[in-house]
């Protein structure tokens, strides 16, 4: 073997592993809901157990209401990682008053003060709600504390985010959902603080072809994108595992380093000081 052959070799072998031993890439999951508002969904010893399975190494933890959070952040075992985001919700139908509710921001306030989030979020907002006085309140807390926004939103509302403070640090839930691609193309051009989590994108494939324009988009932005389960109901628990097999089908058609950034290391990157996903 030439030495460059030999090089090569090497390389092809620490992206791949031993062959007939590949790992799974493992997943940093972006959008975690541990929702005990309506009961407790799977026991804190079955998330763990189904974060194993589909090889999640770590999660962004969101919960309604916060001590869903709390509690997962306070159990995760070692060899596992996970941070915390502050919602403003207690119930379900806070999702669409949370902006104008006095008594939702002082619940921000009192969670903040715990000390141990990092962003705030996962939370709903849509169109002109975003010119409220309210709103801009949230966005201006969280960056007076260097805090992150999880926005499950349009682009109005991202536009609108930005116009407020061209600073923000923002994780757009399912990057739009049914935004247009040329649009999510626009914003993430404009605002190095925006990244796209995918769970519940439209366009992105189940199975079969990874379409060119989200091809494109990726190599464009490959430090931008991350994923998610969205275990926003208790039926999505169990799918978790199937879940993140479907991110990897296409994320397979990416080069591998793209893939790896996408699946773990731009997680790793913003929330966990670039950590490396350890063993299994
Ligand atoms: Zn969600």
């Amino acid at each position: 073997m030439t030495r460059l052959a030999r090089l090569l070799a090497g390389a092809l072998l620490l992206v791949a592993g031993p062959l007939g031993a590949q790992e799974p890439l493992p997943i940093f999951d972006a959008h975690a809901h541990y929702n005990l508002e309506t009961g407790r969904p799977v026991s804190v010893e079955e998330v763990f157990s189904l974060w194993h399975r589909a090889g999640i190494r770590a999660a962004l933890l969101t919960s309604r209401p916060n001590e869903g959070t709390r509690e997962l952040l306070a159990r995760t075992p070692p060899g596992v990682r996970t941070v915390a985001f502050a919602r403003p919700y207690v119930v379900r139908s806070d999702v669409n008053t949370w902006f104008r509710d006095p008594a939702r921001y002082r619940l921000l306030e009192t969670e903040l003060a715990r000390g141990i989030y990092v962003g705030i979020g996962e939370f709903h907002i849509f169109g002109q709600d975003a010119d409220s006085e309210g709103f801009a309140r949230v966005v201006a807390l969280a960056m007076r504390r260097g805090l992150w926004l999880h926005a499950h939103c349009d682009d109005y509302v991202i536009a609108r985010i930005y116009a407020l403070d061209p600073g923000a640090r923002v994780i757009w839930a399912h990057t739009g959902m049914t935004v247009a691609l040329a649009r999510v193309a626009q914003l993430l051009d404009a605002h190095p603080g925006l990244h796209g989590e995918l769970s519940y994108r439209s366009g992105l494939p189940r199975a079969g072809d990874l379409p060119v324009e989200w091809r494109a988009l990726f190599l464009r932005h490959p430090d931008r994108f991350l994923l998610g389960s969205d275990t926003w109901v208790p039926e999505r628990w169990p799918e978790v595992p199937a879940i993140m097999e479907d991110y990897r089908r296409w994320l397979a058609q990416l080069p591998a380093p793209v893939a790896m950034q996408i699946a773990w290391g731009n997680g790793a990157r913003l929330f966990l000081g670039g950590a490396d996903p350890g063993a299994h």
